[in-house]
């Protein structure tokens, strides 16, 4: 576009500068002729105005006003001074007009030599239209040269720039669209066989040294991106390892937080969370549970005569039997106070809870601890209280306790080293 519009106002002015050069040349041209014409008609003019040859004058006169560039031909007869008579001859619709030339002239006749006498003055003007006329074919040829040079060169330079940039450009264009990550290292080499420096040289430099950049850029991000993945992993599995050592901890935390540190039974936390669910269990199912509260006799006594940490052997060992005698899936033996222990019995109604409970106290009287302060027996001995789950009475386990309490109770009262049932 820019390229067409350059080449318009080119033509334009070229064709300009040309066509006023031809007017200038037409002119020159024109009054050459008219000088010419003046030369050739001087003698005849002159001779037939000294002989007072009309006809011969006006013949002359007709004959110069046809000549191609003449417009108007005037003859002043006699000296300007004097008003001496005047014929004029002039094209049809000629005006007069100041761009083109005329020429005026005095008219001198020398009848004989050296007697050289004015005889009139000649005024020759020239034809307007047809100096625009000789213009116009020139200016004609002038356009149609000057186009048809334009075009030429338009076209050279064109197809020079083309071949020395489009052509590249393009190329580069292309490399640049095909560029992607995997590709970096093809290099850009332009399509041209010398080996010019000038700036797509520099172009094509640039570009491979931003793809060299590029790839060691994105080498060494892919070598951080492999290092950083085999952190993410060496951490995932650090933390993997630390977790499970957390929640091996926390079970063992959690285990020891349900465990009688003492006699390793279960505590009284663990024994009030296996209580309500056995409870309900027994609520929903209609199974039996009995449940028997035990406690050693006098041990308060066996303290104070065998000491505290005899005491706390004699729990042990008693923990021991309870172990024993209790390991089936379901039965749960805990130490819930000083000298105290419960023991859930799911599935298993009063008459066999009571039969269980007397194995116990046999197994305990049967470890033969001696105890010299009891006042039942020799050795240590364990008084146990039973109850069995009624529905039709028992809504919470609270209740069950509370028999099992008093059973206990009773078994205290009616003179230890016994099994009580509720009445
Ligand atoms: P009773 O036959 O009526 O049950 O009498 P008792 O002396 O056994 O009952 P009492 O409740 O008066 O005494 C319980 C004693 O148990 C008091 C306390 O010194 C002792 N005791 C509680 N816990 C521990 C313990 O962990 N270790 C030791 N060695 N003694 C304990
Ligand atoms: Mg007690
Ligand atoms: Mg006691």
């Amino acid at each position: 576009m820019a390229t067409l519009g350059f080449s318009i106002v080119f033509t334009l002015l070229t064709v300009m500068v040309r066509t006023g050069s031809a007017w200038r040349d037409q002119r020159q041209a024109m009054t050459a002729e008219l000088q010419q014409l003046e030369q050739v008609f001087q003698n005849t003019l002159s001779k037939a105005i000294w002989e007072m040859d009309r006809d011969a004058l006006e013949a002359h006169l007709s004959s110069a006003a046809k000549v191609g560039s003449v417009g108007r031909v005037s003859l002043q007869i006699g000296q300007a001074q004097r008003a001496g008579d005047r014929l004029e001859r002039q094209r049809d619709g000629w005006a007069p007009s100041r761009l083109v030339p005329s020429l005026e002239q005095d008219l001198a006749y020398e009848p004989y030599a050296g007697a050289r006498e004015t005889v009139g003055r000649i005024r020759l003007d020239g034809d307007e239209r047809v100096l625009w006329s000789r213009l116009g074919d020139e200016v004609g040829g002038i356009v149609l040269t000057q186009v048809i040079q334009t075009l030429l060169l338009v076209t050279l330079v064109m197809w020079l720039f083309n071949r020395s940039v489009t052509v590249h450009v393009q190329h580069i264009a292309r490399h640049l669209a095909q560029l992607s990550p995997e590709n970096l290292a093809r290099r850009l080499e332009l399509l041209r066989k010398s080996r010019r420096h000038d700036e797509l040289t520099l172009l094509a430099a640039g570009v491979n040294q931003l793809q060299g950049s590029l790839s060691e850029y994105l080498a060494r991000q892919r070598e951080d991106e492999r290092e950083l993945a085999a952190h993410r992993d060496r951490l995932a599995e650090l933390v993997q390892q630390r977790t499970e050592a957390l929640q091996a901890a926390n079970a063992k935390l959690e285990a020891l937080s349900r465990c009688d540190p003492l006699t390793g039974l279960p505590n009284r936390r663990h024994f009030d969370e296996a209580k309500e669910a056995e409870f309900r269990r027994a609520q929903r199912t209609g199974q039996p549970l009995s449940l028997l509260l035990c406690d050693i006799d006098f041990f308060k006594r066996y303290n104070d005569t065998y000491g505290h940490a005899g005491g706390d052997a004699c729990l042990g060992r008693v923990a021991q039997a309870l172990q024993a005698c209790f390991g089936r899936a379901g039965e749960l033996a805990a130490r819930i106070g000083g000298e105290e222990f419960a023991v859930l019995l799911p599935g298993m109604d009063a008459e066999a809870a009571r039969e269980a409970a007397e194995r116990l106290r046999q197994a305990v009287a049967a470890l033969a601890i001696d105890h010299s302060g009891s006042e039942v027996a020799p050795h240590v001995t364990l008084s146990i209280g039973v109850a069995a789950y009624r529905a039709e009475s028992m809504d919470r386990f609270d209740i069950l306790f509370h028999h099992a309490d008093q059973a206990l109770y009773g078994a205290k009262r009616q003179g230890r080293d016994r099994v009580a049932c509720p009445a």
